[in-house]
């Protein structure tokens, strides 16, 4: 299914390879422009991709090295015009002739912070969206259907309730993945917006594509049970809690700052 992308490749070549396995046409999770994926290169800079750049077909004119900090110092700004934070993208680049980052590098910057996030990828698959533009949007993200499900996606996603993409989004991203891992004490793998698409978050390009893809089946077995019999019938907290195992307090204090 993934085929082989060894460490001792470069980054920027496992974060194409990514890429072009999340534009395939044939999984339905982003056509022309749509999504965006990045990846740490240090603790200064991450790549990511160009605005506009189609993931199927990136190549490395549609990636752009960005440093860190003023993406994330964004983060705490309330002010900012839309010219502002065009500007403050192009500011954030390493080479000047680079091409503007996505205006999702934002959030992009802060997920590469969490610990054990070295890929992203975002997408819109259809599956998943006709599930995020309905009023069951939360319910798929707080329960789950099956063990694979646990396993690739953890026992719950992170939910975003729709805000304006861009630096808002990525503000309201942040505090609800702080919530999430307050409250649950686990590192997401995956985060819904709603009326808008899906993240996966991993220590590896497979482990996003991984992610990506059994986020895309579980959706479409939600829709199927739906269909079927109304309200799809969830594993219990018990049965989710036996296979994702115990909380993790170290991530919680790592990921808070404790
Ligand atoms: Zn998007």
């Amino acid at each position: 299914m993934v085929p082989p992308m060894p460490e001792s490749s470069s980054p920027l070549s496992r974060l194409l390879e990514l890429s072009h396995q999340l534009g395939r046409e044939d999984r339905r999770v982003a056509i022309l422009g749509e999504g965006n994926t990045s990846t740490r290169l240090g603790a200064d800079t991450f790549m990511v991709k160009a605005s506009g750049s189609n993931l199927g077909s990136l190549s490395e004119a549609g990636v752009t090295e960005c440093r860190f900090d003023p993406l994330l110092a964004m983060l705490k700004e309330t002010r900012l015009s839309d010219e502002e934070i065009d500007e403050r993208l192009l500011g954030a680049r390493v080479s000047a002739s680079a091409r503007k980052p996505s205006t999702e590098a934002i959030f992009h910057a802060y997920l590469l912070t969490l610990p054990g996030v070295e890929f992203v990828g975002h997408t819109h698959p259809v599956a998943v969206n006709q599930i995020l533009c309905s009023r069951h949007a939360r319910l798929f993200a707080r329960n789950r259907l099956f063990p694979d499900e646990i396993v690739c996606c953890g026992a719950e996603s992170v939910f975003v309730p729709y805000t304006d993409p861009g630096l808002r989004l990525a503000r309201a991203l942040r505090a609800a993945v702080v919530a999430f891992v307050r409250r649950t004490g686990r590192p997401p793998r995956v985060i819904l917006l709603e009326n808008h698409g899906f993240i996966a978050l991993g220590p590896s390009p497979e482990s996003v594509l991984a992610t990506t893809l059994m986020g895309v089946k579980a959706a479409e077995i939600f829709v199927g049970a739906a269909a079927a019999a109304g309200r799809p019938r969830f594993l219990t907290p018990a049965n989710v809690a036996r296979i994702a195992g115990r909380p993790d307090e170290h991530y919680r204090q790592k990921v808070l700052g404790l």
